[in-house]
């Protein structure tokens, strides 16, 4: 039970982490990302949705009942291990690329393949079966060579 609690742990990511933020939702992690938001902002919104503070600010922890990793590796991929690390997370293969990676949206399957045609390339139309929509921004997913990529970069991560 607390392992599932800690497995569906959400995120605020301040602005400089952007690549982090879109990692975490490869792995299918809802998490947040936080433009030009305020300080106090970021603090009320991690209060409100009870979501983990990512940054590099170190000014953030002088709020005190937020719950705040301080990132120190300027590359995502040490920064993805870092957060995995310090919170226990063991990511399910099941919930990877389930999140839309521009939005945070949860994607659906779509089913009508012939509806989409004007819509993607032509190649990917022909060697593609599976698609997925994002509901919010409307994107549209596949497994193509950049989904082999992700699952390389998610293999090497050390945690
Ligand atoms: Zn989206």
């Amino acid at each position: 039970m607390f392992s599932r609690k800690r497995d569906g742990a959400k995120f605020i990511v301040t602005a400089e982490l952007g690549r982090l933020a879109r990692w975490l939702r490869i792995l299918g992690f809802d998490s947040i990302f936080f433009d030009r938001a305020k300080k106090k902002d970021i603090v009320i919104e991690s209060l409100r949705e009870g979501r983990i503070i990512l940054t590099r600010d170190s000014r953030l922890s002088r709020f005190s009942g937020i719950r705040m990793i301080r990132i120190m590796s300027d590359f995502v991929k040490e920064q993805l291990e870092q957060v995995i690390r310090v919170l226990h997370l063991k990511p399910d293969r099941a919930n990877i690329f389930t999140r839309c990676t521009e939005c945070n949206t949860p994607i659906v399957k779509l089913y009508d393949k012939e509806a989409l045609k004007a819509k993607i390339p032509p190649y990917v139309y022909k060697t593609q079966k599976e698609f997925m929509r994002c509901p919010g921004c409307k994107k549209i997913y596949w497994k193509g060579t950049h989904y082999d990529l992700a699952k390389d970069f998610l293999t090497s991560i050390k945690i």
